[in-house]
């Protein structure tokens, strides 16, 4: 059977996989974004980066990012030993986070990052509403659009301003 993925998504996906933090943050971040009546989103949807969480009809993704292994500068602490070798991998997460980013953004998402240590905050939270709420009244504005278009097709002007009342 043959991959989906090019070798390069498919291997930026397996880095994702492996980099991943905790489930517990995942689990407490799944338990936020229901408190505060956030829903439809999927967990670990198969796009490039794998989002932690998706809104696969808005095109918005979440990444909740583990303080120690994506580098929060709030968090930053230096390890006793081996520091060459954690900075790099740190340095290394950085740059595939903003590779992923950009990947994405130039499919159409939107691209949300939260520092595992800031996930509680009500700025957080309120900054995933906004975008997912933007996202999902655009979506609703164009699917008006694209239904009155499609009637206009078929049956005329006047029907269309009906429709349009
Ligand atoms: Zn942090």
């Amino acid at each position: 059977m043959t991959d989906k993925y090019d070798k390069q998504t498919r291997s930026r996906m397996m880095a994702a996989v492996r980099s991943r933090g905790n489930r517990s943050t995942e689990i407490q971040m799944a338990k936020l974004l229901r408190q505060n009546g956030l829903c439809g989103w999927r967990r670990h949807y198969p796009v490039p980066g794998t989002p932690d969480f998706c809104w696969p009809m808005f095109k918005v993704a979440l990444f909740v990012d583990g303080c120690f292994w994506h580098g929060c500068p709030r968090c930053r602490r230096a390890p006793l030993s081996r520091q060459g070798f954690w900075d790099r991998k740190v340095a290394e997460n950085h740059r595939r986070d903003r590779r992923v980013d950009r990947t994405l953004r130039r499919l159409g998402w939107s691209v949300l990052r939260v520092w595992e240590c800031r996930l509680a905050a009500q700025a957080t939270l309120a900054r995933i509403r906004r975008v997912v709420c933007a996202q999902c009244g655009y979506r609703n504005r164009r699917n008006h659009k694209l239904g009155m278009s499609s009637r206009d097709d078929a049956s005329g002007s006047d029907v269309d301003q009906v429709n349009a009342l």
